[in-house]
């Protein structure tokens, strides 16, 4: 085997699920996936430990990681690897690398998992060749990653917390104790909970389906979501000089559903609508776990973007 090229793992612990991949000189060799354990907080160590075990015995001749990208949501600190607070996840100031310590011979990387699954689009996904790209996915969080000049901005903890931005200060209550959130407005979570809250059943996917199937109340809901989030973005894009915006998590499923009237929001809002193209993402729910593996050690704390590795 060639000793110069590099193997490394990609490991993203989401609230419902830890997700890994295996790469070698940019090609994935394995990908594994389990139920995130409701004692995480507690046992990182052992779970990633785990994790890698179980991918690796996927893998035939399997090379051993000599680094294994860590991504999280929430508040993280990239270069002191603390996992500063999730709410998903149950932890206040964890360190991370410190917990994966004695447990991994590999060297650790920490970062963020919608910043890492920006990355990952970058170099292989929906964004490749463009380097001023907005990630959006909507999920049950909203937190959003900015690239500029093909770098990843990371900037203090709360960088991309959109969805904590208040768009309605009296509002629908927020899972961050305020009122009137993005997330809480906007949100798959939001969505759904209107369509309930009016006497329907289902969830976020409902809604899309219904807006389909040209039901009234659920086009009004979703164009609501949609108006919220759109203006929201459009600042962050007329700043940056965003090309590109790419749109992932469970509403992205959605299709054209969603991303026609997020791109007629935007081209209203935005003084060169021509300039900004909104496309669905291309790596999916794998997106965290392939940037984890091409995460790059993070500067010091003074350099408030990600490095974007060369790939082979
Ligand atoms: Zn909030």
């Amino acid at each position: 085997m060639d000793d110069t090229v590099r193997t490394t793992a990609g490991v993203d612990v989401g609230g419902t699920r830890v997700k890994a991949v295996l790469v070698r000189g940019g090609s994935v060799l394995g990908r594994h996936v389990e139920p995130t354990p409701r004692d995480v907080a507690q046992s990182l160590g052992p779970t990633v430990a785990g994790v890698l075990e179980r991918l690796r015995a996927g893998v035939p001749d399997a090379p051993a990681p000599d680094r294994v990208g860590l991504v999280v949501p929430g508040l993280v600190d990239e270069a002191g690897g603390h996992g500063v607070w999730s709410a998903n996840l149950g932890w206040t100031d964890l360190d991370l690398r410190g917990s994966l310590a004695g447990h991994l011979a590999a060297e650790v990387v920490v970062g963020h998992d919608v910043r890492a699954g920006l990355l990952a689009e970058h170099l292989l996904g929906a964004a490749r060749g463009v380097d001023d790209v907005l990630f959006v996915p909507l999920g049950t969080g909203l937190a959003v990653a900015l690239m500029t000049g093909g770098r990843v901005v990371r900037g203090g903890t709360w960088t991309g917390e959109l969805g904590h931005l208040r768009v309605q200060p009296d509002g629908p209550a927020c899972g961050c104790g305020r009122r009137g959130c993005l997330e809480a407005v906007a949100g798959a979570t939001a969505v759904g909970r209107r369509w309930r809250e009016a006497g329907r059943a289902g969830d976020a996917s409902d809604v899309a389906a219904a807006v389909v199937a040209g039901d009234d109340l659920a086009a009004r809901i979703w164009q609501d979501a949609v108006h919220s989030l759109a203006a929201a973005l459009a600042p962050v894009i007329a700043s940056a000089g965003t090309r590109l915006v790419v749109v992932g998590g469970g509403m992205a499923e959605a299709g054209p559903t969603l991303l026609d009237p997020l791109r007629s929001s935007l081209a209203e809002l935005l003084p060169d609508p021509d300039g900004v193209a909104v496309v669905r993402a291309g790596l999916g729910e794998w997106a965290g776990a392939i940037g984890a593996s091409h995460l790059e050690p993070a500067p010091d704390r003074a350099t408030a973007s990600v490095p974007v590795p060369d790939l082979p």
